[in-house]
Protein backbone atom coordinates (compact mmCIF):
# COMPACT_ATOMS: atom_id res chain seq x y z
CA UNK A 1 0.00 0.00 0.00
CA UNK A 2 1.09 3.49 -0.66
CA UNK A 3 2.35 5.99 2.23
CA UNK A 4 -0.91 7.41 3.52
CA UNK A 5 -0.90 11.15 3.33
CA UNK A 6 -2.32 13.53 5.98
CA UNK A 7 -2.25 17.20 5.63
CA UNK A 8 -3.70 20.22 8.54
CA UNK A 9 -4.11 23.22 5.98
CA UNK A 10 -5.52 25.96 8.20
CA UNK A 11 -5.41 29.79 6.89
CA UNK A 12 -2.97 32.61 8.52
CA UNK A 13 -6.43 35.11 9.05
CA UNK A 14 -6.56 34.73 12.34
CA UNK A 15 -5.58 32.49 16.17
CA UNK A 16 -6.14 28.90 16.19
CA UNK A 17 -8.71 27.53 18.38
CA UNK A 18 -9.30 24.47 19.60
CA UNK A 19 -11.04 23.42 16.70
CA UNK A 20 -8.13 23.26 14.78
CA UNK A 21 -6.10 22.13 17.67
CA UNK A 22 -8.22 19.15 17.51
CA UNK A 23 -7.94 18.63 13.55
CA UNK A 24 -4.42 19.07 14.28
CA UNK A 25 -4.17 16.29 16.50
CA UNK A 26 -6.43 14.02 15.05
CA UNK A 27 -4.29 14.13 11.80
CA UNK A 28 -0.88 13.98 13.45
CA UNK A 29 -2.20 11.01 15.64
CA UNK A 30 -3.57 9.46 12.06
CA UNK A 31 -0.43 9.99 10.53
CA UNK A 32 1.07 8.02 13.21
CA UNK A 33 -0.81 4.99 13.64
CA UNK A 34 -0.70 4.59 9.61
CA UNK A 35 2.50 5.21 9.46
CA UNK A 36 1.94 7.53 7.26
CA UNK A 37 3.08 11.36 6.53
CA UNK A 38 1.80 14.95 8.17
CA UNK A 39 1.84 17.70 6.02
CA UNK A 40 0.90 21.22 6.96
CA UNK A 41 -0.07 23.60 4.46
CA UNK A 42 -0.81 27.36 4.61
CA UNK A 43 -3.86 28.13 2.95
CA UNK A 44 -2.83 31.97 2.64
CA UNK A 45 -4.52 33.45 -1.03
CA UNK A 46 -6.48 35.55 1.15
CA UNK A 47 -3.79 38.27 1.05
CA UNK A 48 -5.66 41.08 2.73
CA UNK A 49 -6.43 38.77 5.48
CA UNK A 50 -3.72 36.56 5.93
CA UNK A 51 -0.85 37.70 7.87
CA UNK A 52 2.78 37.07 8.92
CA UNK A 53 1.72 37.12 12.27
CA UNK A 54 -0.78 34.82 12.40
CA UNK A 55 0.97 32.43 9.82
CA UNK A 56 3.84 32.36 13.22
CA UNK A 57 1.36 31.89 15.20
CA UNK A 58 0.09 28.61 13.93
CA UNK A 59 3.78 27.35 13.84
CA UNK A 60 4.20 28.47 17.61
CA UNK A 61 0.69 26.73 18.99
CA UNK A 62 1.39 23.37 16.56
CA UNK A 63 4.93 22.90 18.09
CA UNK A 64 3.74 23.33 21.59
CA UNK A 65 0.77 21.42 20.85
CA UNK A 66 3.52 18.77 20.12
CA UNK A 67 2.59 18.59 16.41
CA UNK A 68 5.73 17.87 13.87
CA UNK A 69 5.01 18.46 10.36
CA UNK A 70 6.90 18.32 7.19
CA UNK A 71 9.23 21.05 6.33
CA UNK A 72 9.06 22.79 3.77
CA UNK A 73 5.47 24.13 3.80
CA UNK A 74 3.66 24.59 1.30
CA UNK A 75 2.09 28.04 1.29
CA UNK A 76 -0.45 28.48 -1.25
CA UNK A 77 0.31 32.47 -1.94
CA UNK A 78 3.56 30.91 -3.37
CA UNK A 79 1.78 28.73 -6.06
CA UNK A 80 -0.66 31.04 -8.24
CA UNK A 81 0.54 29.90 -11.32
CA UNK A 82 -0.47 26.25 -10.24
CA UNK A 83 -4.05 27.52 -9.71
CA UNK A 84 -4.05 29.79 -13.04
CA UNK A 85 -2.71 26.78 -15.24
CA UNK A 86 -5.79 25.10 -14.04
CA UNK A 87 -7.66 27.64 -14.79
CA UNK A 88 -6.77 28.20 -17.86
CA UNK A 89 -7.61 24.63 -18.75
CA UNK A 90 -11.58 25.29 -17.65
CA UNK A 91 -11.58 28.23 -19.29
CA UNK A 92 -10.08 26.43 -22.91
CA UNK A 93 -12.70 23.49 -22.21
CA UNK A 94 -16.02 26.22 -21.87
CA UNK A 95 -16.78 25.31 -18.20
CA UNK A 96 -16.62 28.36 -16.19
CA UNK A 97 -18.14 31.51 -17.29
CA UNK A 98 -17.30 35.37 -16.70
CA UNK A 99 -19.48 36.72 -14.17
CA UNK A 100 -20.34 39.80 -14.14
CA UNK A 101 -22.27 41.14 -11.31
CA UNK A 102 -21.09 42.69 -8.03
CA UNK A 103 -21.79 41.75 -4.66
CA UNK A 104 -24.42 44.84 -4.48
CA UNK A 105 -26.38 43.99 -7.52
CA UNK A 106 -26.65 40.24 -6.52
CA UNK A 107 -27.92 41.26 -3.32
CA UNK A 108 -30.33 43.93 -4.95
CA UNK A 109 -31.56 40.94 -7.42
CA UNK A 110 -32.34 39.01 -4.74
CA UNK A 111 -33.99 41.12 -2.00
CA UNK A 112 -35.94 42.53 -4.40
CA UNK A 113 -37.26 38.99 -5.89
CA UNK A 114 -37.63 38.27 -2.39
CA UNK A 115 -39.72 41.15 -1.96
CA UNK A 116 -42.06 39.87 -4.82
CA UNK A 117 -42.35 36.57 -2.67
CA UNK A 118 -40.45 34.53 -4.31
CA UNK A 119 -37.36 32.58 -1.99
CA UNK A 120 -34.25 32.38 -3.70
CA UNK A 121 -32.48 29.20 -3.02
CA UNK A 122 -29.41 29.27 -0.66
CA UNK A 123 -26.41 27.41 -0.31
CA UNK A 124 -25.73 24.86 2.41
CA UNK A 125 -23.74 27.99 4.56
CA UNK A 126 -26.77 29.88 3.66
CA UNK A 127 -25.42 32.32 0.94
CA UNK A 128 -28.09 32.95 -1.57
CA UNK A 129 -26.92 31.13 -4.81
CA UNK A 130 -25.47 33.27 -7.77
CA UNK A 131 -28.32 34.36 -10.29
CA UNK A 132 -26.24 32.55 -13.40
CA UNK A 133 -27.65 34.93 -16.57
CA UNK A 134 -24.14 35.85 -17.47
CA UNK A 135 -24.82 32.47 -18.85
CA UNK A 136 -26.75 33.49 -21.40
CA UNK A 137 -24.34 36.05 -22.24
CA UNK A 138 -23.25 35.84 -26.31
CA UNK A 139 -19.47 35.13 -26.56
CA UNK A 140 -19.00 38.24 -28.47
CA UNK A 141 -20.74 40.46 -25.02
CA UNK A 142 -18.60 38.86 -22.89
CA UNK A 143 -15.29 39.62 -24.64
CA UNK A 144 -16.82 43.05 -25.37
CA UNK A 145 -17.30 43.57 -21.63
CA UNK A 146 -14.30 42.21 -20.22
CA UNK A 147 -11.73 44.25 -23.45
CA UNK A 148 -13.44 47.53 -21.74
CA UNK A 149 -12.41 46.10 -18.21
CA UNK A 150 -15.58 45.39 -16.60
CA UNK A 151 -14.76 43.72 -13.08
CA UNK A 152 -15.95 39.90 -13.63
CA UNK A 153 -15.43 36.86 -11.70
CA UNK A 154 -14.85 33.43 -12.97
CA UNK A 155 -17.54 31.33 -11.83
CA UNK A 156 -17.57 27.37 -13.24
CA UNK A 157 -20.54 26.17 -15.19
CA UNK A 158 -21.92 23.58 -13.11
CA UNK A 159 -24.64 22.46 -14.76
CA UNK A 160 -22.07 22.27 -17.98
CA UNK A 161 -19.37 20.09 -15.80
CA UNK A 162 -21.90 17.63 -14.46
CA UNK A 163 -23.35 17.37 -17.86
CA UNK A 164 -20.03 16.81 -19.00
CA UNK A 165 -19.29 13.96 -16.59
CA UNK A 166 -22.94 12.14 -16.40
CA UNK A 167 -22.04 9.89 -14.24
CA UNK A 168 -23.05 9.91 -10.52
CA UNK A 169 -20.52 11.44 -8.80
CA UNK A 170 -19.44 10.71 -5.28
CA UNK A 171 -16.85 10.47 -2.36
CA UNK A 172 -15.09 8.00 0.02
CA UNK A 173 -15.89 8.94 3.53
CA UNK A 174 -14.88 7.21 6.87
CA UNK A 175 -17.13 6.21 9.24
CA UNK A 176 -15.03 6.75 12.52
CA UNK A 177 -11.93 8.63 13.85
CA UNK A 178 -10.20 5.42 13.92
CA UNK A 179 -10.70 5.77 9.79
CA UNK A 180 -12.26 2.45 9.91
CA UNK A 181 -15.42 1.51 7.62
CA UNK A 182 -16.61 3.45 5.14
CA UNK A 183 -19.46 4.51 2.50
CA UNK A 184 -19.67 6.05 -0.46
CA UNK A 185 -21.41 9.42 -0.26
CA UNK A 186 -23.07 11.27 -3.62
CA UNK A 187 -21.62 14.32 -3.87
CA UNK A 188 -24.18 17.08 -4.96
CA UNK A 189 -22.17 20.38 -6.16
CA UNK A 190 -24.95 21.57 -7.85
CA UNK A 191 -26.15 22.66 -4.03
CA UNK A 192 -23.52 25.99 -4.41
CA UNK A 193 -25.00 27.14 -7.44
CA UNK A 194 -22.23 28.33 -9.81
CA UNK A 195 -19.32 28.64 -6.96
CA UNK A 196 -16.70 31.59 -7.84
CA UNK A 197 -13.00 29.40 -9.02
CA UNK A 198 -11.12 33.28 -8.94
CA UNK A 199 -11.77 36.87 -9.03
CA UNK A 200 -9.59 39.81 -9.42
CA UNK A 201 -8.31 40.85 -5.69
CA UNK A 202 -7.97 36.84 -5.73
CA UNK A 203 -6.82 35.31 -8.91
CA UNK A 204 -7.95 31.77 -7.46
CA UNK A 205 -10.53 30.48 -4.68
CA UNK A 206 -10.08 27.57 -2.26
CA UNK A 207 -12.03 25.29 -3.72
CA UNK A 208 -9.28 25.40 -6.74
CA UNK A 209 -6.45 25.60 -4.57
CA UNK A 210 -7.47 23.29 -2.43
CA UNK A 211 -7.89 20.49 -4.99
CA UNK A 212 -5.23 20.92 -6.94
CA UNK A 213 -2.61 21.13 -4.04
CA UNK A 214 -4.31 17.88 -2.56
CA UNK A 215 -3.26 16.63 -5.82
CA UNK A 216 0.16 17.84 -5.93
CA UNK A 217 1.34 17.30 -2.47
CA UNK A 218 -0.39 13.50 -3.28
CA UNK A 219 -2.45 14.03 -0.22
CA UNK A 220 -4.76 10.32 0.23
CA UNK A 221 -6.74 11.02 3.60
CA UNK A 222 -8.55 14.10 3.79
CA UNK A 223 -9.34 14.84 7.40
CA UNK A 224 -11.03 18.11 8.48
CA UNK A 225 -14.01 19.59 10.18
CA UNK A 226 -17.87 18.66 9.61
CA UNK A 227 -18.77 22.62 8.51
CA UNK A 228 -16.79 21.24 4.98
CA UNK A 229 -18.75 17.89 4.13
CA UNK A 230 -20.96 19.15 1.95
CA UNK A 231 -17.87 21.36 0.20
CA UNK A 232 -16.92 18.36 -0.71
CA UNK A 233 -19.21 17.96 -3.53
CA UNK A 234 -17.62 20.79 -5.22
CA UNK A 235 -14.13 19.67 -5.14
CA UNK A 236 -15.02 16.00 -6.30
CA UNK A 237 -16.60 17.85 -9.39
CA UNK A 238 -13.07 19.91 -9.37
CA UNK A 239 -11.05 16.75 -8.99
CA UNK A 240 -12.78 15.14 -11.92
CA UNK A 241 -12.84 17.71 -14.52
CA UNK A 242 -9.14 18.31 -13.73
CA UNK A 243 -8.39 14.62 -13.84
CA UNK A 244 -6.95 14.71 -10.37
CA UNK A 245 -7.20 11.59 -8.39
CA UNK A 246 -9.74 11.70 -5.45
CA UNK A 247 -8.44 11.35 -1.69
CA UNK A 248 -10.58 9.84 0.75
CA UNK A 249 -12.43 11.64 3.71
CA UNK A 250 -13.38 11.49 7.07
CA UNK A 251 -15.60 15.31 7.89
CA UNK A 252 -15.11 15.06 11.95
CA UNK A 253 -16.98 16.17 14.42
CA UNK A 254 -16.61 20.22 15.56
CA UNK A 255 -15.58 21.49 18.76
CA UNK A 256 -18.32 23.97 20.12
CA UNK A 257 -18.42 27.10 22.21
CA UNK A 258 -19.66 27.36 25.92
CA UNK A 259 -23.19 28.49 23.78
CA UNK A 260 -23.12 25.89 21.96
CA UNK A 261 -22.10 27.23 18.76
CA UNK A 262 -18.84 26.81 15.99
CA UNK A 263 -15.81 28.03 17.38
CA UNK A 264 -14.94 31.23 15.26
CA UNK A 265 -10.83 32.99 14.86
CA UNK A 266 -12.71 35.96 16.85
CA UNK A 267 -13.15 33.90 19.81
CA UNK A 268 -10.39 34.63 22.15
CA UNK A 269 -11.21 32.62 24.96
CA UNK A 270 -10.56 29.10 22.66
CA UNK A 271 -7.36 30.43 21.34
CA UNK A 272 -4.57 28.15 21.65
CA UNK A 273 -2.36 31.07 22.42
CA UNK A 274 -5.21 32.55 24.86
CA UNK A 275 -4.85 29.41 26.76
CA UNK A 276 -1.61 28.80 26.92
CA UNK A 277 -0.95 32.24 28.43
CA UNK A 278 -3.63 31.54 30.76
CA UNK A 279 -1.36 28.60 31.99
CA UNK A 280 -3.11 25.43 30.38
CA UNK A 281 -0.65 23.09 28.67
CA UNK A 282 -0.47 21.17 25.93
CA UNK A 283 -2.17 18.24 27.96
CA UNK A 284 -4.69 20.21 29.17
CA UNK A 285 -5.63 20.89 25.79
CA UNK A 286 -5.89 17.96 24.73
CA UNK A 287 -8.21 17.06 27.71
CA UNK A 288 -10.73 19.47 26.99
CA UNK A 289 -11.10 18.41 23.33
CA UNK A 290 -10.99 14.65 23.72
CA UNK A 291 -8.22 13.64 22.23
N1 LIG B 1 -8.14 26.31 4.95
C1 LIG B 1 -9.39 25.79 5.38
C2 LIG B 1 -9.73 26.38 6.73
O1 LIG B 1 -8.89 26.91 7.41
C3 LIG B 1 -9.40 24.28 5.52
C4 LIG B 1 -9.28 23.62 4.21
C5 LIG B 1 -9.41 22.11 4.22
O2 LIG B 1 -9.07 21.45 5.20
O3 LIG B 1 -9.81 21.59 3.19
O4 LIG B 1 -10.88 26.32 7.11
Amino acid sequence: MNTPVFRFAPSPNGELHLGHAYSALLNARLAERMEGRLLLRIEDIDLARCTPEFEAGIYRDLAWLGIEWERPVRRQSEHFGDYEDALNRLIAEELVYPAFMSRGEIRAFIADTEKRGRLWPRDPDGVPLYPAFDKALSRRERERRMAHGALFAWRLDTDAARARLGDRLSWTEFSSEELSGSEQIEARPEQWGDVVLARKEIPTSYHLSVVIDDALQSVTHVVRGRDLYAATGVQRLLQELLDLPAPRYFHHRLILGPDGRKLSKSLGDSGIAALRERGASAADVRKMIGI
